[in-house]
């Protein structure tokens, strides 16, 4: 079962793009027991963050085996964030470092085609951050310029994906290739 955590953002959307797959939306730390994937969606990181927390999942969010976070889902898993809100906590599960809000205000959300190693796909940014640099086990797999936008880890047993954009408002090509990455 493939888990998008709901408390708000894009959670339909991810479930779209998730195709015939089986999926959940997760706000409970029951629905996250039944997910051996999750993703998390953008919104705003410190009120996602803070909800994982009131329900008490924040543990075990971070033993999920494969996670997929956009935009704020991709804040959540950094390891280190510039620009934080007061007090704002991660997951620090991912070993990049992502810059909060880095491309302006809402009112300056654009789209972009960009090119991946997945191949070309309009990208949509929301008040997004910017991923400013990666670890050496980090892969980066979409570039535009100088800015990272998307990257994989492996760490033990567990992957992850984060991307700084909004891939389920334009395409299914990054949930495919999470689905595959999960199978595996
Ligand atoms: N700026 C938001 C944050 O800091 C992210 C925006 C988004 O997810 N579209 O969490």
């Amino acid at each position: 079962m493939i888990g998008v955590l709901a408390f708000h953002g894009d959670v339909i959307e991810h479930i779209r793009a998730l195709g015939r797959v089986n999926s959940i939306s997760v706000r409970t730390k029951e629905e996250l027991k039944k997910c051996r994937a999750l993703i998390i969606p953008g919104g705003e990181s410190t009120t996602l963050y803070t909800l994982c927390e009131r329900e008490g999942m924040c543990e075990d969010i971070k033993k999920v085996p494969a996670i997929f976070g956009t935009c704020a889902g991709a804040i959540m898993l950094a390891k280190k964030i510039l620009h934080k809100a007061p007090g704002q906590k991660t997951l620090e599960l991912m070993d990049i470092t992502i810059d909060r809000n880095a491309y302006g205000r809402q009112t300056e959300s654009f789209e972009k085609s960009i090119t991946t190693v997945l191949g070309k796909l309009n990208a949509i940014f929301i008040r997004a951050p910017k991923i400013i640099s990666v670890g050496k086990n980090v892969r980066v797999i979409a570039k535009d310029g100088g800015n990272i936008l998307a990257c994989e880890e492996k760490v033990g047993n567990q992957y992850f994906l984060a991307a700084s954009f909004h891939p389920e408002l334009t395409t299914t090509m990054f949930h495919e290739y999470f689905l595959r990455k999960v199978a595996v």
